[in-house]
């Protein structure tokens, strides 16, 4: 079965605590190379979608996603909260009213993806949050039609791919470009978290196939 709305507290909860389980491991990484606030920015915003989370499961996806990118937006703070932000309000702008098949979920999520793109000014390879994303989008629309449980493995390998990557790069965009070389050696923390996010929402995804 295709997740719904009603799916919302039981995917934001596993988000929340997916991220109390990483904090200090994503603290240590931000602290090395950023500012160190990125998971807490992260949980100031998703503590605010768990207060709205039995309104959120009331409305469909598209009205979901533009009140979560409303919520995001004014909580988050941070490179993150604007990027998250127009992720979601893109995906309610893509996505027409009612039920979105997947297909046209991974439309959406592909014209997200861009919008972040267009937003932070910057690209796969610069070693922040889109060497998670960009894979996951272009994996999503490449492989729609796989039975579930085989996507949602993909997915979380792919995103897991995409985060290691990371560790190996020179960030060009966000505070770690300051350090040039000696950022080298550490996964960037935004797309760690995208990473642990993406993990959750599959096993949440996938339990409810089962
Ligand atoms: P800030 O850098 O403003 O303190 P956060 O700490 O919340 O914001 O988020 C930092 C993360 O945001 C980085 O680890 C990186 O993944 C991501 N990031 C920063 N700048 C950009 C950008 N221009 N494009 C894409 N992602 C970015
Ligand atoms: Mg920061």
């Amino acid at each position: 079965m295709a997740p719904t709305p009603r799916n919302l507290p039981q995917i934001i909860a596993a988000i929340a605590a997916t991220l109390k389980q990483h904090e200090d491991e994503v603290t240590d990484l931000d602290g090395a190379i950023g500012d160190g606030d990125h998971v807490v920015n992260l949980q100031r915003g998703v503590a605010a979608l768990q207060a709205q989370s039995a309104e959120l499961a009331d409305l469909d996806w598209k009205a979901a996603f533009q009140k979560i990118g409303m919520t995001v937006m004014s909580k988050v703070g941070g490179a993150s909260g604007s990027l998250y932000g127009t992720l979601f309000v893109t995906l309610a702008k893509t996505l027409a009213d009612g039920a979105p098949d997947r297909r046209a979920f991974a439309a959406a999520f592909a014209a997200g993806v861009e919008a972040m793109q267009a937003r932070g000014k910057s690209s796969e390879g610069e070693k922040t949050m889109l060497d998670v994303l960009i894979p996951v989008a272009r994996c999503l629309e490449r492989e729609a039609e796989r039975p579930l449980p085989a996507l949602l493995d993909l997915l979380v390998e792919v995103a897991w791919a995409g985060a290691e990557a990371t560790r190996d790069m020179v960030a060009t965009k966000g505070r770690a470009s300051f350090l040039g070389e000696r950022a080298k050696g550490v996964m960037d923390a935004g797309a760690r978290t995208s990473q642990l996010m993406i993990t959750a929402i599959a096993a949440v995804v996938g339990g409810e196939a089962a």
